[in-house]
């Protein structure tokens, strides 16, 4: 019988940037990246609220540091990416995660939706495939070099009056699957996770007596999620031993997509 070979679970040491990390699943993310002993740049359009979590991980005794990074911006994407790899010594790890929301139904006043549509896949799309090619170079250089893409269920399902946003996602598991193929030969990992109805400030305005009918009704575990559960599936995406797993698209849900009624 062959020996079994030993996957390394560490992320000891890993090099990790995440963006839109100053709030919900990207602090969230961090701080497990962190607590795993990775060095995490928390970036973010909110460059006071990015330092506050990496102030929070500090505290903690892990190492993070921040950047204020909005993501639409195409320079500041090459000249942030570069300064966190010269901080680190390299870069492992790229979490494509920030994120907006914007409902606006497809007969509104074409100023509004059009505003819509250019934000949403500037932010959610655009912005991914820029830090994907920014992260590269620094990527090259790690013994296991991991992006993973944050989507959202509303790329296989879809909610009325989301359609930027839904078209935006969509295209977020499509850029993660294309750059798994192209990729993959060079050992690099690209998946992509879906999640679900979570708690975070994104889903603040929605009453708490309607979320819980929506997860009721909608979800197999009858909740909205926490960014932790989320954050955890990301890094488990990202450790040395997932090193056969790409251009996968993951929802991390409570159930919602396996649910019919
Ligand atoms: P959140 O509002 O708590 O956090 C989003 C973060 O992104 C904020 O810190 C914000 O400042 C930052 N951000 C927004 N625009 C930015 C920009 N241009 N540049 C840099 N940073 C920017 O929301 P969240 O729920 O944690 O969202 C994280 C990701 O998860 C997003 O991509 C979102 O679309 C996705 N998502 C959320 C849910 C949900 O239910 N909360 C569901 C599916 C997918």
């Amino acid at each position: 019988m062959s020996s079994l070979t030993e996957l390394s679970r560490s992320l000891n040491g890993a090099r990790v940037l995440v963006t839109g990390g100053a709030s919900g699943m990207g602090r969230a993310t961090a701080r497990v990246f962190a607590s795993e002993g990775a060095r995490v740049a928390v970036t973010d359009r909110d460059g006071d609220g990015a330092g506050q979590v990496a102030m929070e991980i500090r505290d903690a005794g892990f190492q993070a540091q921040s950047w204020t990074l909005d993501v639409s911006d195409a320079a500041a994407i090459e000249a942030v990416t570069a300064e966190v790899a010269e901080a680190f010594g390299g870069l492992d790890i790229l979490i494509n995660n920030a994120g907006v929301s914007g409902f606006t139904a497809i007969s509104s006043l074409a100023d509004d939706y059009e505003a819509t549509w250019h934000t949403s896949l500037s932010i959610l799309l655009t912005a991914q495939q820029r830090l994907v090619r920014a992260a590269l170079p620094h990527l090259r250089g790690s013994h296991h070099p991991r992006i993973v893409n944050i989507a959202s269920t509303e790329a296989l399902g879809a909610t009325a009056e989301n359609s930027a946003y839904a078209a935006a996602k969509a295209g977020v598991t499509g850029l993660t699957r294309a750059l798994a193929v192209e990729l993959g030969k060079e050992g690099i990992t690209v998946n992509c996770i879906c999640p679900g109805p979570i708690d975070t400030d994104m889903t603040a305005r929605i009453a708490d007596e309607h979320k819980a009918i929506f997860a009721r009704r909608r979800t197999a575990l009858r909740r909205y999620g926490a960014p932790e559960e989320v954050a955890h599936m990301t890094v488990s995406l990202c450790l040395p031993a997932a090193s056969y797993l790409t251009g996968a698209v993951i929802p991390v849900d409570g159930g919602l997509m396996a649910r019919n009624a």
